[in-house]
Order: structure tokens, then C-alpha cells, then sequence
């Protein structure tokens, strides 16, 4: 950008990217040319804006930067009004009731703080603008709108209580994000002979293999050189975007693997993280890989999740969930992290809800992922300040001598000193927090719009109290202790450091602590339109009452119509595959009993006839199951999505059942789907 723009026009698209000061639209003339001549020069013929409808996929609308002429001639056009504002046909995209087909304008425009860049593509290169995408009325139809709402939100907020605290400078506080990728590579060859892989991202049927990951070898284990191929082109193409991404290793599944970009600004990493999923899928087609990443692609292996690393600071107070060295910042982080416990207590059903979808139910409190109750861990240095403070005997680490949370006798933290916690869904790690309940498939955007959201409604909150207080003639250090103290008696419930997985903790998280245990998306969703998280939003402006509600409707949409899919996928490989490859088997095993019969050899029948009965069971059941995905007739959306939980849920797992215990009967080469080792093993 710098080479490429007047002086001025550089500055003032900083001022824009760096302070979210509104952008000049006089500069947007200048950039929209220059932007022009650089794609261009790069090999460009088209550029396309683009968006992030609530389909949680990426979404863009291309056009061509040559206009013909009337004379015959053409013009390579690109103007600054083309550059901020687009007008896609919208009608495709789900709104929740926003907006009627009739009007199904929307636009989209040019988001200045997330850089264009050039995607190279078989039949030319296009230049991509990040863009938010609205309604004619201004609502909004993505997912970006919302989250750089959030994001000024927090700032405002955190910059109110840092001035609070005694700082006079300080500079504009971003959201940053790291979000770790976990993803399954398998080889295409078995993935394209499974019609559940190719259509819903899992596989419905498949008997567990003999070896799974009891042996934990595959962990850190030498990545096989086709998939070192694969990670090497990935990391190349994301390098090429301006994405790096840092590490990549073996997960605890066999054939799973991790990328983890480095953090970046969240509006930022959001959009990255749709390009790094992007890449990480179109790149396994060209080294004959399918790459997955559904969060729980196999029944009885690891699922996959996305653990988005969340953080905020500025420039010059720095990470703000850093513990710091001195004294100051020490109150500062105890006052941020103070936020981040009232905002996980009071808006956890929130948390909960920004992670629901058909998918991660599969993973969420399964046993091996962070469990479906929302609670935060704080390592055991940083809980017992935090319960010093909540008993009103602040001791400090060393538990030597009362001491008053004042600026000079802070107790000393050490960011190094934390444990980590894997069985936590949100867990504070040294100098961020890990919110490891994400799923694998997921936009970071929901997730990080909440934290954002709630940490300024909390941030705000611990302001107001501090002011009040700060009235009476009270030190700075004694305010804010009194004023952690309340946020402890009020929400220490959710501090939580031991096993999350444990059926102790579902009991004490339920029972004693009054913590919601929301074990799938059905529970889930419905606490969108709960009036303290229409509250947190209305007053925060994050999101509308129609637009919070808008989202309900699709993504509650989204969970009827992905269960319905499967339901629908599970009746027809049941009937058309499994069903066959029994009766054949049957077929073949009777001939052959009578035959031996002939000579005399008498064969037992049993395990013909258990495979009959199952056999007959399982078309049974997907006669059924055919049936019960029809019913429509229902009182409410929360109804319907109860009824696919529970009801088409259930009859899938018999189905499954039955098909897998066939699987381990009948004859190997009459099987007629990939197996799990064939799948997970072969790379
Ligand atoms: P681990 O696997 O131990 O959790 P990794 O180093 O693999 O850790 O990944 C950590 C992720 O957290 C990376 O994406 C990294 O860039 C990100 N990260 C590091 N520091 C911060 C921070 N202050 N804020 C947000 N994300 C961060
Ligand atoms: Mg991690």
C-alpha cells in the first residue's frame, strides 16, 4: 500500500485500519485505482467482494475489471464507488426473515482494516476484497458486520477502564485470535466410494477398527511424507495470501493433523481462518486427499476442534491478559480477567450457543472434548488470588502476610507458572484464553463476537462499580479489590480446575454450583432469544432484537436441515448398500451350507441367521426412519430441532448399530464401503 499510494492517502487508510476513524471516501477513489494497477500487474482479470453469509462458508461475487465499450474498445474499470460498495444478488443467502425475496437486495462493502489480496486460480488470478455483507435497511447478513461491531465495542470499553486505572495513553485495543485447525486426511480414493463422507462430512456407518488410538503413537509421531507434501503446499499457498501458519504436527487420532496460524488482529484472523480451511480442503484434492473437517468424522476416534486463542490489548499497555511484570499491570490483568469471569458466568448458555451445530454436538461433552458445561480455568496460582480476593485475605502467592490489592503490593504473577487444563472448554493459558469448545468446521466469527461482547459488557460493569466507589475517596487498589471481591461472590461458580469430563463435576456444576449443562443444539439455541443475551446485545449494538433473532431462525435452519440429510443419506446406504451386501452374503452362505450339506459336511447356521435378523431389522428401521424425517407438523422450530435430537437421532444410532454389527459378520470382500482402517491407516 505504501508504495503504491500518495502520501496522504497511506496515512488516512491507517488512521481508518488502526483507529477505526471513518474512512475518507475521497481515498477511496485513490486506493480503488492503485488497487487496480496491482492486481492487475500481478496477473488479474477479475476482482470479487468478498463476504461471510450466516452459512458460516465464504461467499463472493465476481466481476471482470474490463468493460466493453460501445465503440468496441474496452476499458479496464474499477472505481472507488465499485471498490466500497457491491450489490450482490442476495436472495441465495439465508437471513433468518431479515429480508423478503422481493427484496432481496443486499449489499456489501468494503471492510478497509482486513487486506485485499490476489487468489490464484486455474483460469486466472482475482483480486478478493473483504467485505461486510448488509440488507437494504441495514441489517446485517454475515457474520463480519456483527464482529467488527464487537470489536469497537470492546475497544470503547476496555479504553474506559484503563483510563479508570490511571493510565493517560492509551491507544486503540484489538481483539487478537489464534485459532489451532485440527483436520482428518483421507485417501480420496476411499473417501469417493463413501456417499456419507462425500455428502456429509462423516462417516454414518463404519465398525470400529481393531487398532484405534489406544496406543497414543500417532501423537507427535513422524508425519507420513505424502501428508509432509501436503502441509508443505498449504503452508506455501497460505504464505502467498500473507497467512503464516506455525506449526503442524500429528493430533491424537490416527490421521489427524493441526495447523495453527499466528495470531493476528480477530476481524483479520476470522477471514484467514475461512481462507486456511479453503486452502486446506481444495489442496488435499490435488495430493489425492479429502480433507475433513467435520468435528467428529468417526465414531469411537478423537473429533476435531478449532481452539480459538483469544486475547486483547493495544499499543501501548500491551496484552492486557498478560500478568506483567510490575505491580500496575498486575491490578490492570486481575481487573481484565475479573471481566472475562463474570462474562463466562452470566453469558456461558451464550458461549454454548455460539458453538452449537449438528456437528459438534457429536464432540461437546462426548467424553474426550471440553464437555457441554461452560466454566473457566485459571491455572492454580491465578484461582487462589482469585478466592484470596473473594475471602477478603489477600496473602498474595506466597501466603506470607496479609497484604491490601494496592499499586505497590501486588502479588507477583508468573505467566509461565500455569498448567494447562485439556478438559476445559475455556481455559486461560499464560497470557489469552483458549476457548477449545470451538468445532473444527466452525467460523470463528460467533465465537469471538461473544467474547468480544461480553468482555465490554463486563468491562463496562466493572467500570460503573469502580466509579461509583472511587466517590468516596477510596485508593484505586482498594476499589478494584473490593469490586473483584463482588464479581467472586457473584460469579466464582464458574471457575472451575479440575477434570471437566468427570461425571463429579456434571453433578457439582449442575447441583451445587447452578451451572446449565446445554448438551446439544437443540438445548442450546433457543438461549439466543433469552432475554439477558437480547440485552447483552441490544445494549451493546452488536446485534438487533431481528438480528439476534434472524440468527436463531438460520441456524437453527441449518441443524433441522443437516440431521434431516443425514437421516436421509443413513435410510438410503442402509437400504441400497448394507441391506444388499447382507442379502448377497446370506445368498452365497446358504448355497454353500447346502452344499456341504450334500457331502455330508453339516455347517452351523447361527451366524446365517443372526445376519438375517439384523439384515431384516436394519431394512426395517430405514423404512422407518424414511418415514419419521417427513413429519413437518410442528408447533414450533424448537420442537422440531427436539424431535431431530432426540427422535432421528436415536433411530440413526440403531440403524448404525445394526449395520456395524453386520460389517463384523459377513465376508470382507462383500462389504461394500471403505473400511475405518482403510480409512484411517492408509496414507
Ligand atoms: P498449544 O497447541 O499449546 O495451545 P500453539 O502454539 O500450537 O499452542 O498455538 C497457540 C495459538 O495461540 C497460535 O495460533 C498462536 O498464534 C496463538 N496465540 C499466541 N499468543 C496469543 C495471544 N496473545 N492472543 C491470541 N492468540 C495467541
Ligand atoms: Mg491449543
Amino acid at each position: 500500500m505504501k508504495a503504491s499510494l500518495p502520501k496522504d492517502v497511506f496515512k488516512s487508510v491507517q488512521q481508518t485500519i488502526q483507529s477505526g476513524a471513518k474512512l475518507d471516501p475521497s481515498v477511496a477513489e485513490a486506493v480503488a485505482g492503485a488497487m487496480r494497477d496491482w492486481a492487475i500487474s500481478k496477473g488479474a482479470k477479475f476482482y470479487a467482494h468478498v463476504f461471510y453469509p450466516l452459512t458460516g462458508l465464504t461467499a463472493e461475487k465476481h466481476d471482470g475489471f474490463i468493460a466493453p465499450q460501445s465503440s468496441g474498445d474496452v476499458i479496464s474499470e474499477f472505481s472507488g464507488k465499485l471498490l466500497i460498495q457491491g450489490e450482490p444478488d442476495g436472495s441465495s443467502f439465508p437471513n433468518g426473515g431479515i429480508r423478503d425475496t422481493f427484496e432481496a437486495r443486499g449489499y456489501t462493502g468494503w471492510d478497509v482494516t482486513s487486506p485485499a489480496y490476489i487468489l490464484e486460480g486455474e483460469h486466472g488470478s482475482t483480486l478478493c476484497i473483504p467485505t461486510v455483507f448488509i440488507s437494504w435497511t441495514g441489517e446485517a447478513l454475515d457474520k463480519k458486520t456483527p464482529l467488527l461491531r464487537s470489536i469497537a465495542v470492546v475497544d470503547k470499553a476496555a479504553n474506559r477502564i484503563l483510563k479508570l486505572l490511571g493510565n493517560t495513553d492509551v491507544a486503540p485495543v484489538n481483539s487478537s485470535c489464534g485459532a489451532e485447525q485440527e483436520y482428518f486426511l483421507v485417501d480420496a480414493n476411499f473417501a469417493n466410494a463413501r456417499p456419507d463422507l462425500l455428502l456429509s462430512g462423516r462417516t454414518l456407518f463404519g465398525k470400529a477398527p481393531a487398532k484405534g488410538q489406544q496406543f497414543d503413537d500417532h501423537y507427535f509421531g513422524p508425519i507420513p511424507p505424502r501428508v509432509q507434501a501436503y502441509m508443505h503446499d498449504v503452508e506455501e499457498k497460505l504464505y502467498k495470501l500473507g497467512i503464516p501458519a506455525k506449526t503442524s504436527h500429528n493430533e491424537v487420532a490416527p490421521g489427524q493433523f493441526e495447523i495453527a496460524p499466528v495470531y493476528e488482529a480477530a476481524n483479520v484472523a476470522s477471514d484467514h481462518q475461512q481462507q486456511i480451511m479453503t486452502t486446506l480442503r481444495d489442496t488435499a484434492k490435488e495430493h489425492g486427499f479429502i480433507c475433513l473437517l467435520h468435528e467428529k468424522p468417526f465414531a469411537g476416534i478423537n473429533g476435531s476442534g478449532k481452539h480459538v486463542n483469544w486475547s486483547i490489548g493495544n499499543s501501548t499497555q500491551g496484552n492486557l491478559l498478560d500478568p506483567g511484570d510490575t505491580p500496575e499491570e498486575n491490578l490492570q490483568f486481575l481487573a481484565f480477567c475479573g471481566a472475562v469471569i463474570r462474562g463466562v458466568h452470566l453469558y456461558g448458555p451464550l458461549m454454548r450457543a455460539v458453538i452449537a451445530t449438528a456437528s459438534n454436538d457429536h464432540r461437546l461433552g462426548a467424553n474426550e472434548a471440553p464437555p457441554a458445561i461452560m466454566s473457566v480455568y485459571l491455572g492454580s496460582q491465578l484461582e487462589d488470588i482469585f478466592n484470596q480476593i473473594k475471602d477478603g485475605n489477600l496473602v498474595g502467592s506466597s501466603h506470607k502476610g496479609t497484604m491490601q490489592l494496592g499499586i505497590d503490593t501486588m502479588p507477583p504473577l508468573s505467566k509461565e507458572r500455569c498448567d494447562r487444563n485439556r478438559t476445559s472448554p475455556f481455559a486461560f493459558t499464560g497470557n489469552r484464553f483458549e476457548f477449545r469448545a470451538v468445532g473444527s468446521s466452525q467460523s470463528v466469527s460467533g465465537p469471538l463476537i461473544a467474547l468480544n461482547t461480553m468482555m465490554a459488557d463486563s468491562l463496562n460493569w466493572l467500570s460503573d462499580q469502580i466509579e461509583s466507589k472511587l466517590g468516596s475517596g477510596e485508593n484505586i487498589g482498594t476499589v478494584v479489590q473490593a469490586v473483584l471481591k463482588d464479581v467472586m461472590d457473584k460469579h466464582g461458580a464458574a471457575i472451575f480446575g479440575g477434570n471437566g469430563y468427570s461425571e463429579e463435576w456434571h453433578t457439582e456444576a449442575v447441583e451445587k454450583r447452578g451451572l446449565l449443562n446445554i448438551p446439544t443444539t437443540a438445548d442450546a439455541l433457543p438461549y439466543l432469544k433469552s432475554d439477558s443475551i437480547k440485552a447483552l446485545f441490544e445494549s451493546t449494538g452488536v446485534l438487533s432484537p431481528t438480528e439476534l433473532f434472524s440468527r436463531f431462525e438460520v441456524y437453527a435452519e441449518q441443524y433441522i436441515l443437516s440431521i434431516e440429510v443425514e437421516a436421509k443419506l443413513v435410510s438410503d446406504m442402509a437400504k441400497t448398500l448394507i441391506y444388499p451386501a447382507a442379502m448377497r452374503y446370506l445368498s452365497e452362505s446358504a448355497g454353500t451350507i447346502a452344499n456341504l450339506s450334500d457331502i455330508g459336511i453339516e455347517m452351523d447356521k447361527a451366524p446365517v441367521e443372526k445376519v438375517a435378523s439384523l439384515a431384516k431389522a436394519l431394512f426395517d428401521a430405514a423404512n422407518e426412519l424414511e418415514t419419521a424425517i417427513t413429519k413437518h407438523d410442528f408447533g414450533s422450530t424448537e420442537e422440531h430441532m427436539q424431535y431431530c435430537a432426540s427422535t432421528i437421532r436415536g433411530m440413526m444410532d440403531n440403524i448404525r448399530e445394526a449395520a456395524d454389527t453386520i460389517e463384523g459378520e459377513i465376508a470382507d470382500d462383500l462389504w461394500p464401503l471403505p473400511t475405518y482402517e482403510e480409512m484411517l491407516f492408509i496414507k
